[in-house]
């Protein structure tokens, strides 16, 4: 096993060494955690309270140790350690009072009543980071056990040397042997294995945006269906810049310039299949192809397509590309299939990790599932990417927004000048929208599995109407857009002048 030197930041002086834990000692954490859990929630809530308590009662005792610990280890002024320090043990003291009022709610219903039951639910993985490690510790290491969980805590390995304290104090506090484990090692390593591990119901994690943005840009890893998979859920609390300028900011950046579209399926995968045959990547290849002519000639806007052929292209290529070329949109344009052959219309979707409704969550786990025709040989699908799938989602939604505006303006285009059954903007989680950094919407442009959208579909004529609806609209997002760019490059005593 190796070692891990933690460093006093102030000084850059080694603090201490320790074994750093890698896969087998976080198995070795979880199994712990699990074997203990039937004891833990057997324990009477007035017991479980009164441990609870005890401990922040240690917590209170040890205050200026734990304080000193926290300022050596992370870097902040004394005072700032102190005043967490009392906070933990108010966390602490507070959740012994919830242990036993806590309850579920009896509901009358006709000719009775329901009940509620809250249970624990096992082994809880609570991932935490540096700026204030103990506590967001406390925070959620006080729900948790209060409910009658045992946990598995990850540290970040910069700074593990309070939490390592607050689970010694823990098993001081007579909580049992294996109810609070505390595992130091690297988030990749440990923290992912916490993530995918079987034995893990569900985790607690504190992040950055930073790390959102190094998924987002970088070479970010795949998304698989399965990993939205419930159980486990996954908490993130993301700190977010709040100040309007810095989002401002980065939505003005200039006149509209760039937009990718983006074919759906392709190659292996056809997508939706009409009942005479036509195929869905090969109409919307088309279709996208007939879009990207207009837009470049009638908008001077540069267009680059994911796909200009008929292969496969993995939903994270499509958006990876978008974000390499820095476009300022991406279109992804696709077509519907639904089993009643009746449905048709139009719909226009901007991503959302909430669904519009079920229909709409049926949509998207439709499109979604092209996942499954990725590699079929590569890395076993696992919960590895919920992180990564959360995140993604977390990028888009920074452009919501005007991925709703977008979506809007596209819609009611089509929708006009279509004669075609509108079925409105909705939001859904796509993946293929998850990953962009722009403002991003999914069209489907009709139903191929209805016999008479399948047959307006096939003729010519009906795919340049619906490429030229898609232009007006564009166009006129783009109009909005560019004139917000000029507003905000005037400076601001001129803006106000009448
Ligand atoms: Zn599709």
């Amino acid at each position: 096993m190796s070692t891990l030197t933690v460093l006093n930041p102030a000084t850059e002086e080694p603090l201490v060494e320790l074994p750093e834990a890698g896969v087998e000692e976080a198995n070795r954490a979880v199994a712990a955690a699990k074997s203990s859990f039937p004891g833990w929630r057997a324990v009477a809530p007035a017991d479980r309270g009164r441990l609870l308590r005890r401990l922040a009662t240690l917590v209170e005792e040890n205050r200026e140790e734990l304080a000193l610990l926290e300022t050596r280890n992370v870097g902040k002024p004394i005072g700032d350690s102190r005043g967490e320090v009392g906070m933990v043990a108010d966390v602490f003291h507070f959740y012994a009072g919830a242990v036993d009022k806590h309850h579920g709610e009896t509901i009358p219903v006709a000719g009775g009543v329901d009940f509620t039951l809250r249970e624990p639910l096992g082994v809880v993985g609570l991932i935490v980071p540096w700026n204030f490690p103990i506590a967001i510790s406390s925070w959620k290491l006080g729900p948790a056990l209060a409910c009658g969980n045992t946990v598995v805590l990850k540290p970040a390995e910069l700074t593990p040397l309070t939490a390592q304290r607050l689970g010694e104090l823990a098993l001081e506090a007579g909580l049992p042997e294996g109810v609070v484990n505390v595992v130091v090692g690297p988030g990749r390593i440990v923290g992912q294995r916490l993530v995918e591990h079987p034995d893990v119901a569900k985790i607690g994690f504190t992040g950055s945006t930073e790390v959102g943005r190094k998924v987002m840009e970088g070479a970010a890893g795949t998304i698989r269906t399965s990993t939205l998979a419930d159980p486990p859920r996954l908490v993130l609390d993301v700190a977010r810049p709040t100040e309007p300028a810095a989002r401002e900011g980065r939505e003005q950046r200039g006149p509209l310039k760039m937009i990718v579209l983006d074919a759906g399926h392709g190659g292996h995968d056809s997508g939706a299949l009409g009942p005479t045959g036509l195929m869905e990547k090969d109409l919307v290849l088309d279709v996208t192809r007939r879009v990207a002519k207009l837009v470049e000639e009638r908008l001077g806007i540069k267009v680059r397509l994911t796909r200009d052929a008929d292969h496969f292209v993995t939903l994270r290529d499509r958006t990876s590309f978008a974000n390499r070329e820095r476009a300022d949109l991406f279109v992804s344009i696709h077509a519907n299939a639904h089993r009643e052959t009746a449905a048709d219309g139009v719909e226009t979707y901007f991503l959302s990790s909430e669904a519009t409704d079920s229909a709409a969550r049926q949509v998207a786990a439709l499109e979604n599932g092209v996942v499954q025709l990725e590699q079929p040989s590569g890395r076993p699908s696992g919960q590895v990417d919920i992180v990564r799938a959360i995140l993604w989602d977390l990028a888009q939604s920074e452009f919501q927004t005007e991925s709703s505006r977008l979506a809007e303006v596209v819609h009611d285009s089509m929708t006009q000048s279509l004669r075609i059954s509108n079925r409105g903007v909705k939001q859904a989680g796509f993946y293929v929208l998850g990953g962009a950094a722009m403002p991003a919407i999914l069209i489907e442009i009709g139903f191929v599995t209805n016999p008479r959208e399948e047959r307006r579909l096939k003729e010519t004529k009906y795919r340049d109407e619906i490429a030229r609806a898609i232009l007006a609209g564009l166009a006129e997002y783009k109009r909005a857009w560019d004139q917000r760019a000029r507003a905000a490059a005037e400076p601001p005593s001129m803006t106000r002048a009448r």
